[in-house]
């Protein structure tokens, strides 16, 4: 059913696809998917889809869940896939019985929002940044990385929207939690989410150490604002924070240094060939990622029709392109 509908999309939208998944018959099996619960600090806890049975991320399906919970209502970030609620909700359901009252999007993936709806039914009251919203409601067709458009019920949509403000700051369950806009950088609607007594910051996608940086220029999102976006992280960050990203493992602001680096490395290679004249279809047989393969895992795995590496040279190419 899925695949049909897919077949109907234009031939742009089509060849966004993962198309290597869909041929070898590798869609995301949602009833493998377990949920694995990690507890972070007294009343915090991260959720994630167990490794396997997401073609599009091996080592995890779908993007994590940040669950804050004590007397004053759950708190929830972002909401996976709309298929396995159910084993989320009980995957909270062990942690605490208080209703669920608030969640938030990092971004507009759907590997982060898909939920959304099914959630808000449950009664979270939805907030994220306005260019979120646009995002979801120009329906943009599956993006590169082969995640699942996000679904059309209204429902999935932030009922309370911000934008590149100050934090919009909830106090509940002991806790101060501050919603940090990102400009442009993942996506054009970005958000972190910092606890502030936890010492953690859910970051989003805009950092990954599973495969290449990943930049959905189609959502908004620019390298630019990735790059600006990790120097605030590392100001933002002390020593003994600890970095959630959306997929992976869980870091702290040393590991930022490196991989910020590489992003220049990547740029800088890409710019003096742009500069020699090159095509883009020549700066990637210059596989100018090789001197940091053996340090990105999943880095050339295939990610839809092409690997996760030739995806971010590409990005890096027509971002540099055009002029931003
Ligand atoms: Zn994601």
């Amino acid at each position: 059913m899925k695949l049909a509908r897919q077949l109907s999309l234009p031939a742009a939208a089509l060849a966004a696809l993962s198309l290597s998944a869909w041929v070898q018959g590798q869609a995301i099996d949602y009833a493998k998917i377990e949920i694995l619960t990690e507890k972070i600090a007294p009343n915090l806890y991260m959720l994630a889809g167990s490794a396997g049975p997401d073609p599009i991320h091996p080592d995890g399906a779908g993007g994590r869940i940040g669950v804050l919970a004590g007397p004053d209502g759950i708190f929830l970030v972002d909401s996976q896939y709309a298929q396995i609620t159910d084993k989320v909700v009980a995957a909270i359901r062990k942690i605490s019985s208080e209703p669920i009252r608030y969640l938030v999007n990092t971004h507009v993936h759907g590997d982060h929002t898909a939920g959304n709806a099914n959630l808000v039914k449950l009664g979270a009251v939805l907030f994220a940044r306005e260019e979120l919203r646009e995002e979801m409601l120009r329906q943009p067709p599956p993006s590169a990385s082969g995640n699942p458009p996000p679904a059309m019920d209204p429902a999935r949509l932030p009922v309370v929207t911000y934008g590149m403000g100050d934090p919009v700051k909830f106090r509940l369950n002991g806790e101060i939690v501050d919603l940090i806009p990102v400009r442009a950088a993942h996506t054009g609607g970005d958000t972190m989410v910092r606890f502030v007594n936890a010492d953690v910051i859910m970051i989003g996608d805009f950092y990954r150490n599973y495969g290449y940086p990943y930049i959905d220029a189609n959502n908004g999102g620019t390298l630019k604002g990735a790059l600006e976006a990790l120097d605030a992280m590392i100001k933002l960050a002390g020593p003994n924070t600890r970095l959630i990203p959306g997929h992976g493992t869980i870091i702290n602001r040393t590991d930022i240094v490196p991989y910020r680096d590489m992003i220049l490395g990547v740029q800088a290679k890409v710019q003096q060939l742009i500069r020699e004249g090159k095509s883009e279809r020549e700066v990637l047989a210059a596989k100018v990622t090789a001197p940091y393969d053996a340090k990105v895992p999943g880095g050339l795995l295939p990610v839809g029709a092409t690997t996760s590496a030739d995806r971010f040279v590409s990005m890096v190419y027509s971002q540099l392109k055009g002029g931003q």
